[in-house]
């Protein structure tokens, strides 16, 4: 196996031409390496982006935050320009696995990766990420939803990289957050992670919602069923639709009978209220 160590986007893109299949990007290396020690993937070369410092960066313009793939999930997670904008990522961030993985797994890990269990993959699709990926090419955008085609598949090409990921800024009358549940309260991978995005219009009415959630069987995805049930409706009204979006939730998870997709029907409808009622909460403080 050939260790290929970059120092710029354009030598990664070499390398990856190069390589194309055969080459693996490594990051962080918190699932690379675990899997090229157990013997699981083994590509020809490995292709080291951590010297880029190009993609290290978190940036905001006109309003759109960009934030480099080699950002690691402790920058995410301590940032106050992420705290600020997009705390459902920050949130989703500091609950990646102990402080020791945080350290070194990156953004673009995570995204690429593309596990079911991936916590920063809701907090991103609430946020309307899209992604930039190079190539020899050139450069394409391509929205998270349309990126993620299932669990560990996406629609990325052997030849490209990861750069860059933008994001919807939270406006005003808005709050975010993002929950997780797993079998230990840390370094543990989420049974089920929900991220809620709520924007109310100056009179209270819920115009603006999205609901995303990871774990089971599916990559992680909005949850068009339960978003529906808010929309329209005024943000005090929590018994009704709230109840109802509960019960849309917990339909997400799916017919599985399995005893994990038992537990997610169950807890799901509880990390909603407390996600919500929190927001409902964050937002009345600023409309009262
Ligand atoms: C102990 C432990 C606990 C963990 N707990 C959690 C958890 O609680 N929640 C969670 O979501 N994850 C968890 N993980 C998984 C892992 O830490 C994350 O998925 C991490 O974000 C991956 O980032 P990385 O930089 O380490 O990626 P790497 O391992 O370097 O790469 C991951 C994949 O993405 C590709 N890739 C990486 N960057 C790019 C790029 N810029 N362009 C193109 N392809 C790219 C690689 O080729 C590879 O296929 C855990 C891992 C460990 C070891």
């Amino acid at each position: 196996m050939q260790y290929c160590r970059v120092s710029s986007v354009a030598e990664a893109v070499d390398e990856l031409t190069r390589w194309g299949a055969e080459g693996r990007v490594l990051a962080g290396g918190t699932d690379v390496m675990p899997r090229f020690l157990q013997g699981e993937q083994v590509p020809a070369a490995l292709i080291d982006i951590g010297g880029i410092e190009g993609l290290q960066g978190i940036s905001e313009v006109g309003g759109v935050t960009s934030i480099g793939a080699l950002v690691t999930m402790r920058r995410l997670a301590t940032a106050s320009l992420i705290a600020l904008r997009h705390p459902a990522l920050s949130q989703a961030a500091a609950a990646v696995g102990a402080w020791q993985t945080q350290t070194v797994a990156t953004l673009g890990g995570n995204i690429c990766s593309a596990a079911s269990t991936a916590d920063t993959l809701p907090a991103l699709l609430v946020a309307g990420a899209q992604l930039t990926l190079v190539s020899k090419s050139g450069r394409r955008r391509i929205g998270l939803e349309e990126f993620l085609e299932g669990p560990g598949t996406t629609a990325l090409r052997p030849t490209e990289l990861l750069r860059a990921v933008e994001l919807e800024p939270l406006g005003e009358r808005s709050a975010e957050g993002y929950l997780k549940v797993a079998r230990r309260s840390s370094m543990d991978v989420a049974v089920v992670g929900l991220a809620l995005r709520l924007h109310v219009s100056p009179s209270g009415v819920i115009d603006g919602v999205r609901i995303a959630m990871c774990g089971g069987d599916r990559s992680a995805h909005r949850v068009p069923a339960a978003e529906s049930v808010l929309l329209g409706t005024q943000l005090s009204d929590e018994s009704g639709a709230f109840t109802e979006a509960r019960a849309a939730l917990a339909d997400a998870v799916g017919p599985g009978d399995s005893v994990e997709s038992q537990y997610r029907r169950r807890v799901l409808p509880g990390l909603f209220g407390r996600l919500a009622g929190r927001c409902s909460a964050e937002i009345s403080g600023v409309v009262a």
